[in-house]
């Protein structure tokens, strides 16, 4: 891949060939940056509990496997965690009901340039069949059979009828492309100045909302097509508590603060042209219950089981709270091991450098506040499928 990245612009490229969450291992991948989100989705295991619970148990004698997918499962240990959980509170239901439990499948998805190596590396040793219930019982194994599948959610990505269970997390607030007009310095919704939405004219947010609302029916009808009768969906996303779609919430001090302020200091300082960073914009939209609902609703395709807007707190994790220089550090890492890949395909790896370190000194001027401030909200949503 070109690390000089100057002739590559975001807006023109498919961004579905291009995204991901920092790969490997290293200090701002996002293997090592997600403990946040792996205690977001420990607090909510008990939702999807509940959505596990009302999934059909095919009882007949020689069943098909159970089929479980995560989508945007990304390069790090979370999605492993959710898929072994997944098994087990599915075996325990066949078990209780005196059923032997079938064999297991797990798809891991997300988009082709995902690190799936990484990934892979990282998933325990298969046991096989004849010492399953061991297996279900010891943790360091995995008792269900793996595949990764590379593609956007936003379109067809199994057979039709072939899925038990759905699961995304911390996923679909990432679009499938940033509007054209927000890109059109012709257009009313033309981002100037700015590299993402909170904070942005009205024209801008609801160009942002139009494509979060047409992505999300295109995931629908998808999914309709995949899941098997009596299957359902557990779906965790960025969301926010305002009405407003331009105070982005968590998303929005992420992305609207310190991040945006540094493309601006490498502006003044005649490192990136104005124009260059007005081309660049954070693919991500932070929706309102009631956005997420109206799609849903207008779908029909699903029943709602659930839907409320859940507090999963601030992304960092910091040993020192009272460590400024620790505070800003994480910021940075965080933030780049989600907007890293991004922003290195619009400006090369020297200046994305420079303007991570600048995200970092004015993250760590304003560490008390990024501590207090920054908390991320979920829309959690759990479907059916009849
Ligand atoms: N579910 C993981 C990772 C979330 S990071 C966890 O809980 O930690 C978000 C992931 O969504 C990224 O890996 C990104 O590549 C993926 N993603 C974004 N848009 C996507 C799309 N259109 N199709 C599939 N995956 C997508």
């Amino acid at each position: 891949m070109s690390s000089k990245g100057d002739n590559v612009a975001v807006c023109n490229m498919k961004l579905e060939r291009l995204l991901s969450m920092k790969g490997g291992k290293g200090q701002d991948s996002y293997a090592n940056n997600s403990q946040a989100q792996a205690m977001h989705a420990r607090s909510m295991l008990h939702l999807l509990e509940e959505t596990l619970d009302n999934v059909h148990l095919n009882s007949s004698t020689n069943p098909s496997p159970f089929t479980a997918v995560d989508l945007g499962c990304s390069s790090g240990a979370n999605t492993i965690h959710i898929i072994d959980f997944i098994v087990k509170h599915i075996s325990k239901r066949f078990d209780s009901v005196g059923i032997d439990p079938p064999e297991f499948t797990a798809f891991f998805s997300d988009l082709p340039s995902n690190d799936f190596n990484t990934l892979f590396q990282l998933l325990p040793p298969l046991v096989s069949n004849s010492c399953m219930e061991e297996c279900l019982a010891a943790d360091g194994n995995r008792s269900y059979f793996v595949a990764g599948v590379p593609g956007s959610f936003y379109r067809r990505l199994f057979p039709a009828r072939t899925i038990d269970i759905f699961h995304s997390a911390f996923s679909l607030h990432w679009l499938s492309q940033v509007p054209e007009s927000v890109t059109d310095r012709r257009s009313a919704a033309y981002n100037r100045g700015r590299v993402f939405i909170h904070g942005a004219g009205e024209k801008m947010a609801t160009a942002y909302k139009r494509q979060f609302q047409a992505d999300l029916a295109e995931f629908l009808r998808a999914r309709a097509a995949e899941v098997k009768r009596g299957g359902a969906m557990f779906l965790v996303c960025l969301g926010r508590t305002s009405v407003d779609p331009t105070d982005q919430g968590g998303a929005g001090l992420l992305f609207g603060t310190h991040f945006q302020d540094a493309w601006d200091d490498l502006v003044s300082e005649g490192l990136v042209a104005a124009e260059k960073r007005d081309g660049f914009n954070i693919p991500v939209f932070a929706p309102s219950l009631q956005d997420f609902k109206e799609v849903v609703e207008a779908d029909g395709s699903f029943t709602i089981e659930k839907l409320v807007v859940y507090k999963g707190g601030s992304p960092l994790v910091v040993s020192e709270p009272d460590d400024a220089s620790e505070v800003g550090r994480a910021f940075a890492s965080s933030c780049r091991s989600v907007a890293g890949v991004l922003v290195e395909a619009h400006i090369g790896e020297e200046l994305s450098n420079e303007l991570f370190s600048r995200v970092e000194r004015r993250a760590t001027i304003h560490a008390k506040d990024v501590l207090v401030n920054l908390q991320f909200f979920h829309i959690v949503a759990s479907l059916s499928f009849t």
